[in-house]
């Protein structure tokens, strides 16, 4: 094989998906699966976005947009930031991409070769690991405790900081683990960041809007000592359940905003026009879905929690952000959390996503969405209990 094909087996997956297929494959079978595996809102799109995708398709919108996206684009979300954290960026350094996953991708390609070591959450979005590897540089996995809160420590992430360390990813709130870094650690670590002028930053901030029991979201766009080498990601998928739409936006440093656009160039054009339309519906239009959206989950995330909490050998702390519980399995008495998510999908008919699909951290502890009715995360759980009863 040449080898820069043979890079791409450097590449890895990101299991849910193959999860997602697994359980429609049974499902295909006439096996009855509830599926808590995917990380995607189990909500429609909201008809006002769904409607501006229409109109902007009547009004002849069918040609290229500019390859950052459309102008009033761009100012919107300049402008829904500062509505929401009161911060200023430039829409010039906006990009609109086809989902946070390219975000993901155009960043660590830029700043990852080999002999750099880039930092990354462990557990966390397996694609940023995949997409190190890719690149050859240095994935330097970074723990994220549960008895830190399943947030980022700012002592342990900057003591992994070394003369080669490119870029650091952060995650908060985060993907598996619900966890949030509280706005104290972030604080310490942009003020230890601020000794290390090397070390570009990636804030996947794409959960910015699920934050629980009234916390606020802390933005790294709020700390100007960083803001030249800050990649901010962020996109609609998640907070408008919007993930098969494919949209996203970032915000680029000076340097690195003109290879993302030559990227954008080269590899996709642009972002499809009827999309970019509906996403400045989004921002633009009522914001009350998002907070239904956000109760709905709240009330979903206590069932969760309580019923995961009263099943043997399983214990479960309280998600503070994202849609994601990420219970400690260590003592149902399987070895490998991976078996138990595969049995339980297998015997139990519940898709769920074992912990070290999102790294070596995640061991002992599986993931669930509850991007799902009431009615079938009860019936989960209700499963997962005659299961584990009968597995002992
Ligand atoms: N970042 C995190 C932490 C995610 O969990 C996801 C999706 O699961 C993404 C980014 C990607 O989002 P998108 O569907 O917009 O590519």
């Amino acid at each position: 094989t040449p080898h820069a094909v043979a890079a791409f087996s450097r590449i890895g997956e990101e299991n849910a998906f193959a999860v997602l297929a697994r359980a429609n494959a049974l499902a295909a079978q006439g096996r009855d699966i509830i599926n808590l595996g995917i990380g995607q809102p189990d909500f429609a799109t909201p008809g006002h976005i769904v409607e501006a995708a229409v109109q902007a398709l009547r009004d002849g919108h069918h040609g290229y947009t500019p390859s950052t996206g459309i102008a009033p684009l761009r100012e919107a979300v300049a402008a829904d930031i500062h509505r929401r954290f009161n911060e200023e960026i430039d829409p010039g350094r906006v990009v609109i991409v086809p989902g946070g996953k390219v975000t993901m991708f155009a960043a660590i390609l830029m700043l990852g070769e080999p002999g750099a070591q880039i930092l990354y959450p462990d557990p966390g979005f397996p694609i940023y690991r995949s997409m190190i590897e890719f690149t050859g540089a240095t994935p330097v996995p970074v723990p994220i405790r549960e008895a830190n809160g399943f947030a980022f420590s700012a002592e342990e992430t900057l003591g992994l900081i070394t003369p080669t360390t490119r870029l650091i990813i952060l995650n908060s709130p985060a993907n598996p683990t619900g966890g949030v870094t509280p706005k104290a650690e972030i604080d310490r670590l942009v003020a230890g960041l601020e000794q290390h002028p090397h070390v570009a930053i990636l804030s996947d901030e794409i959960y910015d809007q699920f934050l629980f029991d009234g916390q606020a979201h802390t933005t790294l766009l709020a700390y100007p000592q960083i803001r030249n080498r800050l990649i901010l990601l962020n996109g609609w998928s998640k907070t408008y359940a919007m993930t098969g739409w494919r949209l996203g936006w970032s915000y680029w440093p000076e340097g690195l905003f003109e290879p993302m656009r030559k990227l954008a160039v080269n590899a996709w054009s642009c972002v499809n026009a009827p999309a970019q339309f509906a996403a400045l519906a989004a921002l633009t239009g009522p914001q009350d879905c998002v907070s239904a959206m956000l109760a709905e989950f709240d009330r979903r995330r206590h069932l969760v929690v309580e019923g995961l909490n009263a099943l043997p050998g399983i214990s479960c702390a309280t998600p503070k952000g994202a849609f994601y519980a990420f219970p400690n399995v260590s003592g149902t008495g399987w070895s490998s959390a991976k078996k138990l998510a595969a049995a339980l999908l297998d015997e139990a008919g519940v898709a769920t996503i074992g912990g070290p699909d999102f790294g070596v951290h995640g061991e002992g502890y599986i993931r669930l969405s509850y991007a799902n009715s009431a009615e079938n995360i009860a019936r989960a759980l209700d499963r997962m209990g005659q299961f584990l009863a009968k597995a002992r």
